[in-house]
């Protein structure tokens, strides 16, 4: 990895593209693509997590505490970037990692779990059993004793159509994606606007101290990041 001078102003960031670059052999070129539109989100963020993220990770954080079966869905953004992050928190939560792409191809799969692996998570995903209906082909493919038997989803990074279809079929459905206007966003039960190696930690604390969330309002959520947004530009 090329590593960018310490103290540049953008060193993490710079440090982010280098791992996604890194690791093109399992990640999309799409998801170059994504990455850079959350950045641009984060931008307009101040790169913080604002105060209505740290109440949705709270809400979170008390779901995947009493879900019976939580699984995390991992794509190759989510792996590349924050493989340990997520070794961590499934850790804390007892949670099962799926590798689930929307460009999906074995080796990419196989590439996925292999990384996994070297953070000490076993994760599914090279033997799908399973299809989340209303999805076409590949991308419906999953594991039926990992998202096809969960109740709780975490879906990082997500496409609209799949989080649209998670929450279809019943399940509890929990993401973390900068732009609070995306299809997924708008969609999941509970939205975390948040960057992803910063608010999964924040995760990880939250389900360890305990943390119970009796209401939270995703659609007033999203509106309080909104305004945080509006607030800054203004
Ligand atoms: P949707 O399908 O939900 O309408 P989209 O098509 O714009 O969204 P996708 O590529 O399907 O985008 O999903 C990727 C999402 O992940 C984008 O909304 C992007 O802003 C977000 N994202 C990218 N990198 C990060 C990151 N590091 N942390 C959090 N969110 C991120
Ligand atoms: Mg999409």
């Amino acid at each position: 990895m090329t590593l960018p001078p310490e103290g540049h102003p953008r060193y993490k960031s710079l440090i982010a593209r280098e791992k996604l670059v890194e690791a093109t052999d399992v990640v999309a070129k799409q998801g170059l693509i994504a990455h850079g539109r959350g950045e641009a989100f984060d931008y307009l963020l101040g790169e913080q997590t604002c105060p209505p993220a740290i109440r949705s990770i709270k809400a979170a954080a008390s779901l995947i505490r009493v879900a019976s079966s939580p699984v995390i869905s991992v794509n190759g953004n989510v792996v590349a970037l924050a493989a340990k992050e997520v070794a961590h928190l499934s850790e804390a939560s007892g949670a099962k990692v799926e590798v689930n792409l929307f460009h999906r191809t074995s080796e990419r799969v196989a590439g996925l779990t292999k990384m996994m692996d070297e953070v000490g998570i076993q994760a599914l995903g090279m033997n799908p059993d399973d299809k989340i209906p209303g999805l076409s082909s590949e991308r419906a493919r999953c594991c039926s004793e990992g998202i096809g038997s969960a109740d709780v989803v975490l879906v990082p990074l997500e496409d609209g159509d799949r989080c649209q279809a998670l929450v279809e079929m019943g399940k509890q459905v929990i993401t973390i994606d900068l732009n609070p206007l995306s299809r997924t966003a708008q969609t999941a039960h509970i939205t975390i606007v948040d960057e992803l190696t910063r608010c999964l930690p924040l995760l990880t604390d939250a389900i360890r101290d305990g943390v119970k969330v009796d209401d939270f309002d995703n659609k007033k959520n999203l509106k309080e990041v909104l305004a945080f947004i509006c607030a800054r530009l203004s």
